[in-house]
């Protein structure tokens, strides 16, 4: 038996009970006459004393000669501690060790086994399991694992069915480039890996299975943007016979009950707020509402004077900074840099402050008087001591911009409280999106997804406007899960595609499997995915997701510790039918 208690779990009524632990050596002092050492499992640590009167000096001498992290096994007595920790669950016990045995020996960690270590970021990548000793990266981890299997609770008790769909399929049309596995058995020809089980889980509705769920792993090769991971673990779910009301009721009440019971917070009901709301009021499809600072349109009040600047934008639009009037001249123009800075684009920035006594001061006041700036104020639910910062151009653009700032500015407000969760459903997405490069309409969310009852007809006419079944859950600023009522009918199928671009030959050769079910009676049906490592990492007051993937990809996709991705051998390469011309 290697352990009878972990070393998390000792306390005052173990005292004089004989123990044997097992772990992992956190820290040696040696005192000369005495040594304690800390033993540290996942579940805390325990201290242990050596000492030459109550113990041997042999076994003090061979205490001395454990290094950091070699793995021991010991055997002693639980005693009173004379120097109490109250900062450690077992702070007033130690155990007075009659019998060492070393398991295994260490080298000397390349950095310390604390919370807060010396190792920066590469170096704690390249030796993961060191670094998920760690208290912070354990408990994320474990906290991940807490949460999925809430999620398996409540999707069980709600009639879901777990089920694989396959890792290696054909494209998957979520927008991003494929990852794709050669095929040894069929040459020349390549299985794509799942950007997501979209089309495996239709089917699946298809197939009958009517209450569908998946803790899965997703590939999509995009370059990389900041915390972004090339394989992501979604939460997929489908339901058939459902409307979009009914995907938004189940999703809400598992959203809730992981708020509950990973955070104790109840929220009564998620608001919900369109797409052209959002983007009006926020400049964003993913809102934070933990704050207000919303937008406030200036057109109509801007638009009357001689400031060109104004009155060629398409949009004029500001926020009102709470007590930003205190900001001095050089604090605001740093501002201004901020969002001329080529990250956020803006040409220049429009403030007005709202001072003390009631009256206002612009940066335009040559073209604006008291009474313009006093509408502002209004637009922009200003208030004294408030500073109006004021962005113009296209409206898209514009949008962006102001977001962009208004989260910085809320982020330097202590605004984005960690505790605090404000979840919304944002719903009627638009069904396309038009790519400027190249003209041509693709799919916001992805091909599958049905417009708006009659909506269908717009699709030639002005198929900027149609409007979509699809929806997202945002949390905090972030999108924590997307999905969309599907086309269940191959004739409103086959138009989408063609919409899309594609031939009716393309749709087939990617889709045909799917094209073919919809023949057989394919029920009306509608899903969602959460993201998993985002939902863990928001839940966990946190926004990095790296912190919570056991082992995750490098900013440029690579696993530095198993140093992949790596070439492979001719031999490999030739059995694969792959050759190289470099
Ligand atoms: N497959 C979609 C995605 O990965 C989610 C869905 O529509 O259910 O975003």
């Amino acid at each position: 038996m290697y352990r009878s208690h972990n070393c998390g779990e000792l306390r005052e009524s173990h005292f004089n009970q004989k123990v044997t632990l097992s772990g992992w050596v956190q820290t040696i002092r040696d005192k000369g006459f005495v040594a304690w050492v800390d033993l540290r499992d996942r579940y805390g640590i325990t201290q242990l004393v050596f000492d030459t009167d109550r113990s041997s000096s042999d076994l003090l001498e061979q205490a001395r000669h454990l290094g950091r992290e070699f793995v021991i096994q010991i055997e002693g007595e639980v005693i009173e501690r004379a120097s109490k920790n109250p900062n450690i669950p077992t702070g007033n016990i130690e155990v007075l060790v009659s019998k060492l045995t070393v398991l295994n020996e260490s080298l000397v960690p390349p950095f310390t086994i604390e919370d807060k270590t010396d190792g920066g970021d590469d170096i704690r990548m390249k030796y993961r399991y060191l670094d998920i000793r760690r208290n912070p990266v354990k408990e994320n981890l474990i906290f991940r694992s807490k949460v999925a299997i809430e999620v398996r609770k409540y999707l069980s008790d709600e009639g879901f069915i777990e089920v694989e769909t396959p890792v290696l399929i054909k494209s998957t049309p979520e927008g991003a480039r494929d990852f794709v596995v050669p095929s040894r058995m069929n040459e020349g020809q390549f299985y794509a890996l799942p950007q997501s089980p979209q089309t495996f889980k239709q089917l699946l509705m298809v197939g009958g299975l009517d209450k569908y769920f998946q803790i899965v792993k997703c590939f999509r090769d995009e370059d990389l943007r900041a915390d972004r991971q090339p394989e992501f673990t979604q939460i997929d779910c489908e339901m058939a016979f459902v409307e979009q009301e009914d995907i938004l009721n189940a999703f809400e009440g598992l959203t809730k009950h992981l708020l509950k019971e990973m955070k104790g917070v109840e929220i009564e009901s998620f608001p919900r707020m369109t797409f052209d709301e959002a983007m009006k009021r926020y400049g964003n499809d993913k809102p934070d509402i933990r704050f207000g600072m919303e937008f406030g349109e200036l057109n109509e009040v801007t638009q009357h004077k001689d400031f060109n600047v104004f009155n060629s934008a398409e949009l004029v639009v500001g926020i009102s900074v709470p007590g930003g009037n205190s900001y001095t001249r050089k604090e605001i123009d740093k501002l201004t840099d901020w969002v001329k800075r080529p990250q956020v684009g803006a040409l220049g920035m429009v403030y007005c402050r709202c001072n003390d006594d009631g009256s206002f001061k612009s940066s335009v006041d040559k073209f604006y008087d008291q009474e313009d700036l006093a509408k502002w104020a209004e637009v922009t639910g200003a208030k004294v001591g408030d500073l109006i910062c004021i962005l113009s151009g296209d409206t898209n653009k514009v949008r962006a911009q102001l977001s962009a700032l208004r989260m910085e500015l809320a982020e330097r407000l202590g605004l984005r409280n960690p505790e605090e969760f404000a979840p919304l459903w944002v719903i009627d997405f638009p069904l396309l999106e038009l790519d400027e490069e190249t003209g041509h309409y693709h799919a916001m969310h992805h091909p599958f997804t049905s417009p708006k009852p009659g909506q269908l007809q717009l699709l030639d006419s002005d198929p900027g406007a149609v409007r979509a079944n699809a929806y997202d859950l945002v949390l905090n600023g972030n999108e924590i899960g997307g999905g969309s009522i599907r086309i269940h009918d191959k004739e409103t199928q086959n138009t989408m595609f063609k919409h899309l671009g594609f031939t009716p030959e393309e749709a087939k050769a990617q889709f045909g499997f799917l094209m073919d079910a919809f023949q057989y009676g394919a029920p009306p049906h509608g899903g969602i995915a959460f993201g998993l490592d985002r939902l863990v990492a928001i839940l966990g007051g946190q926004e990095t997701i790296r912190d919570f993937i056991a082992f995750p990809k490098n900013n440029s996709g690579r696993d530095v510790m198993i140093d992949a991705p790596a070439p492979i051998d001719d031999e490999q390469l030739k059995e694969l039918n792959l050759k190289l011309d470099l």
